[in-house]
């Protein structure tokens, strides 16, 4: 059947009008119920930046008392002004699942010992030590005093990090003689 132009338009405006004159016709399945909230019970809105990439893009979390509604980029953040990639539209994920808490997410450090197959959960103050322990014995060890530094430690940043902590960390490998930066994210 040949459609012209205003036999598209008569037919457009008919479906229209069937819609609104039947709603009941429209398949409404396709939409989820939204969530009821009691008026006077505040929904809590907090400010934060997103987990993911080094962009640094500024969200705001609407939280009830059982956990996180939804999570939308904060329009007054210079980086993102409102908008979120889909990774961060997302990020409510790494608290909860489907309104649970995420069973995967660590909440504490885990240690392998060289030559274990077994993770044991340490402490903060025991990782962080122990890392700190062990670049300064490493660097001390094989220190080149002649070209002023040290080739058995490499440094891979996480695209996690933002452009704050790249600096600091790139600054503080460069005071230690690590030559060998690297970054998954290339920016
Ligand atoms: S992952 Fe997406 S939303 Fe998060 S900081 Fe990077 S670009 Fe922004």
């Amino acid at each position: 059947m040949e459609l012209n132009r205003r036999d598209f338009l008569k037919m457009s405006g008919a479906c229209v009008g069937a819609t609104v004159a039947f709603p009941f016709l429209s398949d409404t399945t396709i939409w989820a119920a939204p969530k009821e909230f009691p008026l006077k019970k505040k929904v809590k809105e907090t400010s934060t930046i997103c987990c993911y990439c080094s962009v640094g893009c500024g969200a705001i979390v609407n939280a009830y008392e059982d956990g996180i509604i939804k999570i939308e980029g904060n329009p007054d953040h210079p980086i993102n002004e409102g908008t979120l990639c889909p990774k961060g539209l997302a990020m409510s994920q790494v608290h909860q699942v489907d309104g649970e808490l995420n069973p995967f997410r660590l909440t504490k450090p885990l240690y392998r010992a060289p030559n274990s197959t077994d993770w044991e959960e340490k402490s903060w103050d025991w990782m962080l030590d122990t890392i700190a322990q062990r670049v300064k014995s490493t660097r001390d060890q094989n220190w080149n005093a002649k070209a002023n530094r040290t080739d058995a430690i490499a440094s891979l940043g996480g695209g996690e990090l933002d452009n704050e902590e790249c600096y600091l960390l790139a600054k503080m490998n460069r005071a230690l003689g690590v030559v060998y930066l690297e970054h998954c994210a290339r920016l």
